[in-house]
């Protein structure tokens, strides 16, 4: 998507920190991190959103999750704990529309659910 930022970033458009790429998924720093490990994890496919995926999707879902845990463990976060955050459509929050999972630790965090 041509006016994606998240697909600028995959193409080395926007510059990024980043954390883990493989053939799926990439993985860089929140711009403005709302903890002290802010990672954001995207598909390399252009989804908007959940609303997007498809049954044939279910490995990459999967994917993402796997590569959080790996990231957390990485990045020394796995025992203390972490969060997974996904905002889809405009009542969750969601500013960017490019799948992506946040990767939230190094604090403790209010619960909402
Ligand atoms: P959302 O609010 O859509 O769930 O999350 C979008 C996230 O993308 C926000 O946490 C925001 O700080 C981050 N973000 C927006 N633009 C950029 C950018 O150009 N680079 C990076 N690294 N993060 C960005
Ligand atoms: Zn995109």
């Amino acid at each position: 998507m041509t006016d994606c930022i998240f697909c600028k970033i995959l193409q080395g458009e926007i510059p990024s920190k980043k954390v883990y790429e493989d053939e799926l998924v990439y993985a860089f720093y929140d711009i403005a991190p709302a903890a002290p490990v802010h990672v954001l994890i995207i598909p390399k496919e252009h989804l908007c959103c959940l609303n997007e995926a498809e049954p044939a999707h279910k490995a990459l879902l999967g994917h993402i999750l796997l590569t959080a845990k790996k990231l957390a463990k990485d990045l020394g976060v796995a025992e203390s704990g972490y969060r997974i955050v996904n905002n889809c459509g405009e009542n969750a929050g969601q500013t960017v529309f490019h799948l992506h999972f946040h990767l939230l630790a190094g604090d403790t965090f209010s619960k909402l659910v």
